[in-house]
């Protein structure tokens, strides 16, 4: 009998950019155009399909995206069967407009048209014609692509999304326009896909999702949440057998409901470390932001977490010179990063972004871009001393890691984190990869840890 011809086997090179939802399509890119014989090339010069993932959150995303392709501009003219494809937020964003602007790409594609990358592959083998496809599927016919995590390539940690999309009118971010409406995945899915990392071996699962405080998967009927639903999915995993860790990320305050930061307290593998975004300290700017909370009642939240969580771990974005900041609003800024004392922070300065609600709320960009680097200074320099108190409280104490692997910039040494996000870096044997393991914090670096591994006979406190 006649076997199936295997198909021709090509090579694949994703560049990459952006956050961790760009993360976890590329691994869906991977997983698809693997299914149609492609393999994961080490450069692009051995590619057969070089694909460039965009992030259009802030700016200089389009100028970033015509340098990644001009790179390979020389090679395609060398290699003429060569595939340039461009995907992610600023594909969506600007469709037929990037085909014109970066001459070299053979078509776009947006984040939802993912799944049907073989077919956009073979529209293009077929015709002449470059196109963008940037079709948005609807709430009611979207799919999420199953992961199928093998054992040969899962790493300790993995990312599962439970949402796409974002319904929040946040005014400064684009998000809402490139990536559609919110969808909560069906909490059944998103256990069966935890369940299918841990027995390929992963260990540390992070559900992702832009909003993940508004997940509302958990019904029969999907319908809207108040933060509760995510608190019950959050449970249904924590229960998974041979889950070590979970984490989360992000959520919204608005939608941060005591039950869910009960959590902390409740769940055994749910990891003491919440990045709750605040965006700005004080109330005026949050309400121009449009992010539905004061500052108070962020401060208020953050003192109950705290208080079912005395040692969590806090991080949180910033952004610095929004339309109207003045100096005072941003010294409220300061004043919450000093009163809350985050373990880390994201801080940016403010970029004007199209389609967003800033726009049509007439807000410019109005404030200047040496007082913007400042700010941006003086927010990174008192962070800079709260991380330093923040890491120093782990030295002296016994931390429990989970160990990821060797370390790229130690060589010879094991990383991995602690309960608290903190990457710690020790030395100690590979038998200790993907195992909880104690380890004897000796010192801090700017944003890391160092220790020793810990025996049974160290007797340190333990932290974690
Ligand atoms: N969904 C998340 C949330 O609600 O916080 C974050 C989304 S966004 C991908 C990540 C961060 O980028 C935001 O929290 C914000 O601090 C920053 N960001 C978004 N739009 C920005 C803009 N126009 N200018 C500067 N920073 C921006
Ligand atoms: Fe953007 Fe706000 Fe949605 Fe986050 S919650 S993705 S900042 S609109």
């Amino acid at each position: 009998m006649d076997s199936e011809p295997s198909p021709q086997r090509r090579r694949l090179f994703v560049q990459n950019f952006g956050c961790q939802m760009n993360d976890y399509d590329v691994e869906r890119m991977r997983e698809v155009l693997g299914r149609q014989g492609y393999d994961a090339a080490d450069s692009a010069d051995d590619a057969d399909l070089i694909v460039i993932n965009t992030c259009s959150v802030r700016e200089k995303a389009e100028a970033k995206v015509a340098s990644a392709a001009g790179r390979w501009k020389e090679l395609k003219q060398q290699r003429p069967g060569l595939v340039l494809a461009i995907g992610g937020c600023v594909a969506q964003q600007e469709g037929e407009r990037l085909l014109r602007r970066i001459p070299v790409a053979d078509f776009t594609f947006g984040p939802d048209q993912i799944g049907a990358l073989p077919d956009l592959l073979g529209r293009h083998a077929l015709g002449r014609r470059r196109f963008a496809a940037t079709e948005v599927i609807d709430v009611e016919d979207y799919r999420f692509l199953t992961a199928e995590p093998r054992p040969s390539s899962t790493k300790v940690t993995a990312l599962v999304t439970i949402q796409k999309g974002c319904d929040n009118h946040c005014a400064f971010c684009v998000v809402p326009a490139t990536r559609g409406r919110e969808v909560s995945r069906p909490w059944r899915e998103v256990v069966d896909e935890v369940g299918r990392y841990v027995a390929a071996g992963a260990r540390e699962l992070t559900l992702i999702g832009q909003n993940v405080n508004s997940y509302h998967g958990v019904g029969a009927d999907n319908a809207r949440g108040d933060g509760d639903d995510f608190a019950e999915l959050l449970a249904r995993v924590d229960a998974v057998p041979g889950l070590v860790r979970l984490r989360y990320t992000t959520s919204h305050p608005h939608d941060f409901t005591t039950r869910v930061a009960d959590a902390f307290r409740d769940l055994p593998r749910l990891a003491q470390w919440l990045h709750l975004p605040v965006q700005a300290g004080s109330s005026r700017t949050l309400k121009r932001m449009v992010r539905d909370y004061t500052r108070e009642q962020y401060l208020r939240q953050i003192d109950y977490v705290r208080s079912v969580c005395p040692d969590l771990s806090l991080s949180t974005d910033i952004i610095v010179g929004y339309p109207g900041e003045t100096d005072a609003e941003f010294e409220e800024t300061l004043s919450l990063l000093a009163y809350v004392q985050y373990d880390s922070i994201y801080s940016f300065e403010y970029s004007e972004r199209p389609d967003t609600p800033a726009l049509k709320l007439a807000l410019r960009d109005n404030v200047a871009a040496e007082v913007k680097a400042e700010r941006l200074q003086r927010v990174q320099a008192l962070q800079k001393e709260i991380t330093a108190r923040r890491l120093g409280r782990w030295v002296g104490r016994r931390a429990e890691v989970l160990v990821e692997g060797e370390s790229a910039r130690h060589p010879g040494q094991l990383c991995g984190r602690t309960t608290g996000n903190e990457m710690v870096n020790f030395a100690g044997p590979p038998s200790l990869i993907g195992r909880l393991t104690k380890v004897a914090i000796t010192g801090a670096r700017s944003h890391t840890l160092v220790g020793e591994h810990a025996d049974a006979g160290h007797r340190l406190p333990v932290l974690a």
